[in-house]
């Protein structure tokens, strides 16, 4: 970056500096940091408001679905020291290869899919609270257990443990709990002859001038991602509350204004709206220790994922573990 008309040269020297700051310490201590917000800690830290505006905003936007900074300083430097540790990276065949190569260690037939848990039983809010919960109740007492789910087409399962997953909104509604604020995306596949950039770059906004917060090309990274001869081209906007099809008109016009008259070849596969893509994260965001055991939120149930820890694949495996470790261990006290 040092050549890059991005920021001023004291700039590159903050982003040294504050790169060093990230990756000092462990993760934990990250997360004692005093708070504030990620805009107020960049200011405070002297960038000037030019980087601020080129590449902090469209950058980490893109990273927390929120335009203006206004995420916990602590999310910020949790983010910004993974960006510096590691390398960024697509899986070749998709991000669905993560659960897969989960999946492939249990024997198949532990995993059901396409079945939604409709109702926990053993959950003070649901049995016994009508007739159809005593119900549900007894049949999982018959299956050796008062603890259990009930799927959206009737069935119930019966279970030691129950593990709740899921993201932040269902994990909410599942205990009865209000449910967490959201920050949503509009994501637009194109199928194209050709790849508008070469080479494995994330290309942002840098000027505010229109919806799009950033473009990528994944057949640049993995052939995996398009047939030969074509090129897969995502675009991702802020919110998600679109008119899809006055979206479209404004992508359109911001993409021409990029690329020009190419883009009237490119053919649009999908679009997608998450609504609840990630949990706000503005402040106070704390992180679980990785070594302290994590309690059942309710008899024999436990919750795991964005409820429980920080978004992010990192913080999902991590709370996903601590869920699995004291499962195990109330499980091997009932053997005793
Ligand atoms: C567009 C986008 C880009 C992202 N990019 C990154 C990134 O680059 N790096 C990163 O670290 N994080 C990223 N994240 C965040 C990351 O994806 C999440 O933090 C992470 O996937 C959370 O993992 P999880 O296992 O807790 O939940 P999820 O991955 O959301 O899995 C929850 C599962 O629960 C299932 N489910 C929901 N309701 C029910 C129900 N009632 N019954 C049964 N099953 C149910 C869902 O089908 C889903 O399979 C991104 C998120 C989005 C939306």
């Amino acid at each position: 970056m040092v050549f890059c008309p991005v920021g001023t040269v004291g700039d590159k020297l903050r982003l040294l500096r504050l790169r060093q700051r990230a990756i000092n310490g462990d993760l934990s201590s990250l997360y004692q940091r005093p708070e504030t917000s990620a805009l107020a800690l960049l200011r405070q830290l002297g960038f000037s408001e030019r980087i601020i505006k080129r590449f902090f905003k469209p950058f980490f936007a893109g990273v927390f679905f929120e335009p203006d900074l206004a995420v916990s300083s602590r999310a910020f430097e949790f983010v910004f020291r993974a960006f510096a540790l590691g390398d960024t990276a697509l899986p070749a065949k998709g991000m669905e290869q993560i659960p897969l190569q989960l999946a492939q260690r249990l024997p198949a037939q532990r995993i059901e899919l396409g079945c939604k848990v409709e109702r926990l039983i053993g959950h003070s809010g649901d049995v016994g609270s009508d007739a159809e919960g005593d119900a549900e109740g007894d049949q999982a007492g018959d299956l050796g257990s008062n603890t259990g789910v009930v799927l959206g087409n009737g069935e119930v399962r019966a279970a030691k443990a129950v593990v709740i997953a899921t993201p932040g909104r269902e994990a909410a509604r599942l205990l009865g709990r209000p449910a967490p604020e959201t920050r949503g995306t509009s994501c637009f596949y194109f199928a194209a002859p050709t790849a508008p950039i070469n080479g494995p770059y994330l290309v942002l906004d840098g000027n505010s001038e229109g919806p799009i917060n950033s473009l990528l090309c994944p057949s640049n990274l993995s052939s995996a991602y398009a047939p030969p001869g074509q090129a897969l081209i995502t675009v991702n906007c802020f919110g998600h509350q679109h008119d899809p099809d006055q979206l479209a008109l404004l992508v359109h016009r911001q993409l021409r204004a990029w690329f020009g008259t190419a883009v009237e070849s490119w053919r649009q596969l999908a679009v997608y709206q998450i609504d609840d893509a990630l949990p706000v994260q503005a402040p106070p965001v704390n992180a679980p220790s990785a070594e302290e055991p994590l309690n059942p939120v309710a008899e024999r149930i436990w919750l795991s994922g964005e409820l429980a820890a920080p978004p992010s694949i990192h913080w999902a495996l991590v709370s996903g573990r601590r869920a699995a470790e004291s499962v195990a261990r109330d499980l091997q006290g009932d053997r005793a």
